[in-house]
């Protein structure tokens, strides 16, 4: 069997210990005679899954217990409308639009109240985080949404702004990717697919006193107070991924936690970013380091032809999913929490050697 590195955006790369232990597991998990695919979600076994994957993320985050982990589904998509129909009690929100998920949040949330687009990037493309002074913020919004890490283009906010009212985080692509202190947040949410798990699964993290207040429109499922007053079991919770999720809870414990992953994660950045400030072919999209992120890093060579031929030629040297989005063209290497050192390092020397043949 040969595995290759995969830069994907996500679905994207899993750690190799968490996908053994799922092989070693497939058949019969622990001594329950059967496959957590055809458990109930509602068995002794499966309770324990659940109940180990939410107490981990809490170690590794640090979650006050003032705040509900939520297990839901529907995708970080289906939150750019549980959001305001939860916390737009007086139908009013600011957003900061520093991408084209942060701009699709924002066209949702549209349909339940008053949008404030308060700072964006689109005038560059999206290529740079807006200045985010707690000035800009208007005192009588429900919320403040920011996208923490944008998947696209390759940004991230270094500094979270201060504000007075709720602050609503999509941390789809960085969630577990370097400390953060839930406490400055009303609610934080994420798509699994990248740091936390399968596709599938979607965690929400909301203060407690956030709850309670959902729009009368609002569907049941998509009232956060039902999923919280039911342990995440109101209805079946997808069980399987759930477990993914906690098994790479478990693995980023047994490394170290949160401070290490941040450690890798920047050591695996640096290098990237390193090669590409130097390269003569190569350049970053995002100028500024404090705006680069270090999950998604987009590059470019300027010539769309020599670029689909480094895509071509990467993925022949077994390097996966380095096809920039359409809306930046170029090169994207997502960089995830369980891609490692060593692919980085193959991308870059393979980046070299392209460099020495084709300038
Ligand atoms: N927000 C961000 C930052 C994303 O990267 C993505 C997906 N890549 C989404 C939202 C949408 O997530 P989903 O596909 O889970 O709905």
């Amino acid at each position: 069997m040969n595995r290759v590195y995969t830069f994907n955006a996500g679905p994207s790369a899993m750690p190799i210990e968490v996908l053994e232990t799922a092989k070693e597991q497939m058949l019969c998990y622990k001594n329950s005679g059967m496959s957590v695919l055809e458990m109930s979600h509602r068995s002794k076994d499966y309770d324990e899954i659940i109940n180990n994957a939410e107490s981990n993320l809490r170690k590794l985050m640090n979650i006050p217990s003032n705040y509900k982990v939520l297990f839901m589904q529907g995708g970080a998509s289906s939150q750019f409308a549980m959001v305001p129909l939860n916390l737009m009690k007086t139908k009013k929100a600011d957003y900061v639009v520093t991408g084209a998920f942060a701009k699709k949040a924002a066209k949702e949330a549209e349909k339940y109240g008053e949008v404030r687009v308060v700072a964006s990037s689109a005038d560059q493309n999206f290529n740079y985080i807006p200045d985010l002074d707690s000035s800009i913020f208007n005192d009588d919004s429900d919320y403040v949404h920011i996208t923490s890490n944008n998947t696209i283009f390759g940004t991230k906010i270094s500094n979270f702004p201060k504000t007075k009212t709720p602050l609503v985080a999509d941390m789809s692509s960085n969630i577990l990717s370097e400390k953060v202190n839930v406490s400055d947040f009303g609610l934080i949410y994420a798509g699994a697919q990248k740091n936390m798990g399968p596709a599938g699964l979607t965690i929400v993290i909301v203060r407690e006193d956030l709850l309670g207040n959902v729009m009368a429109i609002a569907p049941t499922m998509f009232d956060y107070k039902t999923i919280a007053d039911n342990d995440s079991m109101y209805n079946t919770p997808p069980t399987y991924a759930i477990y993914i999720c906690g098994l790479i809870m478990e693995w980023l414990l047994s490394i170290g936690g949160v401070e290490e992953i941040e450690k890798r994660n920047h050591k695996k950045a640096d290098l990237l970013y390193g090669y590409l400030d130097q390269s003569k072919l190569f350049k970053a999209v995002v100028k500024k380091p404090a705006d680069r992120s270090i999950m998604n890093v987009t590059f470019v060579t300027g010539d769309k032809d020599l670029d689909a031929k480094f895509v071509a030629e990467a993925k022949e040297h077994g390097l996966i999913g380095v096809k920039g989005h359409r809306s930046v063209g170029g090169m994207r290497a997502s960089i995830y929490n369980a891609v490692p050192f060593e692919a980085v390092k193959a991308l870059v020397d393979f980046m070299g050697e392209f460099e020495k043949n084709n300038l």
